[in-house]
């Protein structure tokens, strides 16, 4: 039987660690109008307080996590400074097929392989305005050590070199200019 429903976008949102992507994130999905849908990822790593099982990931361990990949369940999958991340394949196709455009938080070695898989994503990288700002925002938020905060701040500086493989890159200097740029983004090409 035909479906009558246009398929839903995909959307790759990339960036350092401490740039603000789940802020973006989520003043992006209080706009209904932009029909998007968050995609949970799996995660080996802890969870942080105040999050949920289910709603910012699914905590897995890493067994839980090497059977998905073994059993081809993950659209993609990366390591990020020393924990795995991936994204369930299946509840992305479904919720594409219902029409809804789908929104990928992942790094940027998960998006790459996404490019190969999905030539017509559209791939938006979010850059902060310099890496001493990025520090300061890490710091601020205060959920992880000094020492994360270094492996941090240093897979950000290698992760900006990936921004050129992205179609879109938006500086998060201030937030309402960075999400009203995204939602132009996205409104064009729906
Ligand atoms: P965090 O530990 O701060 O939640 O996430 C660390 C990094 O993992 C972020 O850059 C985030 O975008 C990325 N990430 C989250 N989910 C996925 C995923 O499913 N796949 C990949 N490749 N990266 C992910």
């Amino acid at each position: 039987m035909e479906n009558s429903k246009k398929k839903g976008l995909l959307l790759i949102m990339s960036g350092p660690s401490g740039v603000g992507k789940g802020t973006v994130r989520e003043e992006l999905m209080k706009d209904k109008s932009l029909n998007l849908f968050y995609s949970v990822s799996m995660t080996t790593r802890n969870m942080r307080p105040g999050e949920v099982n289910g709603r910012e990931y699914y905590f897995v361990t890493k067994e839980d996590f090497m059977k998905q990949v073994a059993n081809d369940n993950l659209l993609e999958w990366a390591e990020y400074v020393g924990n795995c991340y991936g994204t369930p394949k299946d509840k992305v196709e479904d919720m594409r097929n219902e029409g809804k455009n789908v929104l990928l938080e992942i790094d940027v070695k998960g998006a790459e392989n996404v490019f190969k898989k999905v030539p017509d994503v559209i791939s938006i990288f979010i850059a902060p305005p310099s890496i001493e700002e990025l520090r300061n925002r890490l710091r601020g938020r205060g959920t992880e050590s000094e020492e994360v905060i270094n492996n941090r701040v240093s897979a950000a500086s290698k992760e900006l070199e990936y921004k050129k493989f992205y179609k879109y890159v938006v500086i998060n200097d201030k937030l309402e200019d960075a999400v009203e740029e995204i939602r132009q983004i996205i409104k064009a090409r729906m």
